[in-house]
């Protein structure tokens, strides 16, 4: 069936204008920028321009065929489970070269910064020229800066490592600088400021790319038969730094040259800065003589955040917003965004712009209510049946009890409070709740949770019985 949407009117009428798929499209480019990154987003997705839809399927336009190819092994899979997510009948994304005449100058989301002009936006009929050096230098991001990196144990020896090289780099013992950790702890941050740090005193030259992008300029080189003048580019720099350079594993060619680039490098006394997901010698499909070259220098890892390291970035980060955001919250944010740090700011980022937006004050309610899908993925799925079981051994009752329409006080009062806590913990909605409890009204849960609040209030050792019962649930 080629238009299964003909018999669902409500997924159809959002195709109707392009709004909608515009709207989706936004959506999807936020995800996708969270999950990759900024710098990865701006290299190679923004490039993306939305298509026609034809049945159930999607165009998405990409200026060049390389562009195509690499998003397509790259990020298809990825961009077909989106789409279908936002838009359910849309099962299978092209990805397709624009054709001269095609409306689609690629349109990325207006949310970002001017990206950095790369050869394949100018010229998408020719083969990707390779950079000028100043192209180098262009990804580094001005908001990734020491000043604005919160240090704490987890990352206090990574943060000296990284000042120490900005300040005296190709100093023995510090080169290379190899920095690693987990998705989203700082690692990109540290770089960028390394570079920035360093392009202040205006001496030295300074390249930073992702590994990533490093293979693609190799390959473009490659293509457009200018290797040479790639190779000179990249060895006349001061400090070379390559980001996620675990992306080079099984990538054989590219892992050779950039071992070239490295010992040319290292050997004329220049620094090299090299970030990864592992340590060096947890990098197994790394060539063992490149993994041994990597080690040789400082080795710092960055661990995972604290509670109290998220604290302080919250703190530091709200400050610098200039919206008030209570100390209650934070500390909500701190308890249940245990992941790294980009999600972490992405979700106050998220109440800020909702607090600007509407103008209301922050408040542990409405983040609830902002956060609710994130928090929703972080909840530690306490299911209902969990919170039955744990309320009904606490009172002693038993557990067919709570949903049976026995009325006696001492079941009653359990079967409240376990609604209250399906409500606190969970995120079902009423409704849902009362169906667990022997199919009640969601009237009946809305009392049970303002009878259950009120009594916490009222009787001290009622609310620590109730408190007990969740922190024992939530963890
Ligand atoms: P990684 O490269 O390790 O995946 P990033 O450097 O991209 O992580 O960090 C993700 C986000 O979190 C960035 O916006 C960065 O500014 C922020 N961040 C990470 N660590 C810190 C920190 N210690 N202080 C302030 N911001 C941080
Ligand atoms: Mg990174």
């Amino acid at each position: 069936m080629t238009i299964g949407v003909d018999d669902d009117e409500s997924a159809f009428s959002g195709l109707h204008s392009g709004e909608g798929l515009e709207e989706s499209w936004l959506r999807i480019c936020a995800r996708l920028k969270d999950e990759v990154g900024e710098v990865e987003y701006r290299t190679w997705l923004t490039k993306i321009a939305l298509g026609p839809v034809d049945g159930d399927e999607i165009t998405l336009l990409l200026p060049t065929r390389f562009l195509r190819d690499w998003v397509r092994s790259q990020y298809g899979d990825r961009l077909s489970d989106l789409w279908h997510q936002e838009v359910p009948f849309l099962r299978r994304v092209e990805l397709q070269v624009t054709r001269a005449g095609d409306p689609a100058a690629p349109t990325p989301p207006a949310t970002h910064l001017s990206s950095p002009a790369q050869p394949e936006d100018s010229a998408p009929a020719r083969p990707a020229a390779p950079d000028n050096r100043s192209d180098l230098v262009t990804a580094l991001d001005s908001r990734f800066t020491f000043d604005t990196f919160v240090v704490g144990k987890p990352n206090e020896f990574a943060y000296a490592c990284a000042r120490r090289v900005a300040e005296k780099p190709s100093s023995a013992g510090f080169n290379p600088l190899f920095l690693y950790g987990g998705v989203g702890l700082g690692k990109t941050h540290l770089m960028h400021a390394i570079g920035t740090e360093l392009l202040k005193t205006g001496q030295v030259s300074v390249a930073y790319m992702s590994a990533e992008k490093f293979m693609y300029r190799f390959i473009a080189a490659i293509r457009s038969q200018s290797t040479i003048e790639f190779k000179e580019q990249l060895r006349s720099v001061d400090v070379l730094m390559i980001d996620d350079l675990q992306f080079l594993i099984g990538k054989d060619n590219t892992q050779e040259e950039f071992f070239h680039t490295f010992n040319a490098l290292v050997d004329a006394g220049r620094q090299i800065v090299v970030s990864a997901d592992k340590s060096p010698s947890d990098l197994s499909g790394l060539e063992d003589r490149l993994r041994t070259r990597l080690g040789c220098g400082m080795v710092a890892d960055i661990h995972a955040t604290t509670f109290e390291l998220r604290i302080s970035i919250l703190e530091s980060k709200a400050a610098s917003s200039g919206v008030v955001v209570p100390a209650k919250v934070l500390e909500f944010l701190a308890h249940k965004i245990t992941s790294n740090v980009r999600e972490l700011e992405g979700a106050l980022n998220r109440l800020i712009a909702h607090a600007n937006l509407f103008g209301r004050p922050v408040t542990l309610e409405a983040t609830q209510d902002v956060l609710h899908d994130l928090l929703k993925a972080h909840d530690r799925r306490v299911t209902i049946e969990e919170i039955q079981k744990k309320v009904a051994e606490h009172w002693n009752i038993r557990l067919t009890d709570m949903s049976s329409a026995r009325r006696a006080r001492n079941v009653a009062r359990p079967r409240q409070v376990a609604m209250y806590l399906a409500k606190q913990l969970t995120s079902r909605s009423l409704p849902e709740i009362g169906r667990k409890f022997g199919n009640r009204d969601h009237t009946t849960v809305m009392h049970a949770v303002s009878r259950v609040s009120e009594l916490m209030e009222r009787d001290a050792a009622f609310a620590e019985d109730v408190e007990l019962l969740r922190r024992m649930l939530e963890s």
